[in-house]
């Protein structure tokens, strides 16, 4: 039988998850060292992140995009970066009116 789309979803967080708490085990350090995400452009730990191709995507990113893959939203991790271009621009625009309200201050 098909999983249906909310199976997919469910499987896919609880293995992305697993991921994430592996790190933390074999490097328990990487649940508190941030870096820059390439996809959501926030500062995320490094356990549960993964390197594609020149990205480095957070674990809520991963997710997000293993999904796309899986439901054939996406090819690749090329065309996951064109279509959240957006949601990058969004993101650094919200860091920009913070910046704002805190000289304002
Ligand atoms: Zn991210």
């Amino acid at each position: 039988m098909e999983k249906t789309k909310e199976e997919i979803i469910k499987d896919m967080q609880e293995v992305i998850y697993q991921m994430k708490l592996d790190d933390i085990t074999e490097n328990p350090e990487s649940e508190f060292e941030l870096f820059p995400c390439s996809a959501c452009a926030k500062d995320a730990p490094l356990a549960g992140s993964i390197q594609y191709s020149k990205y480095r995507l957070c674990n809520n990113c991963v997710l997000l995009y293993e999904l796309a893959l899986k439901l054939k939203k996406v090819k690749n991790i090329e065309e996951y970066m064109q279509k959240t271009e957006d949601l990058r621009l969004q993101t650094m625009c919200d860091f920009i009116k913070q910046d704002k309200l805190k000289e304002n201050n």
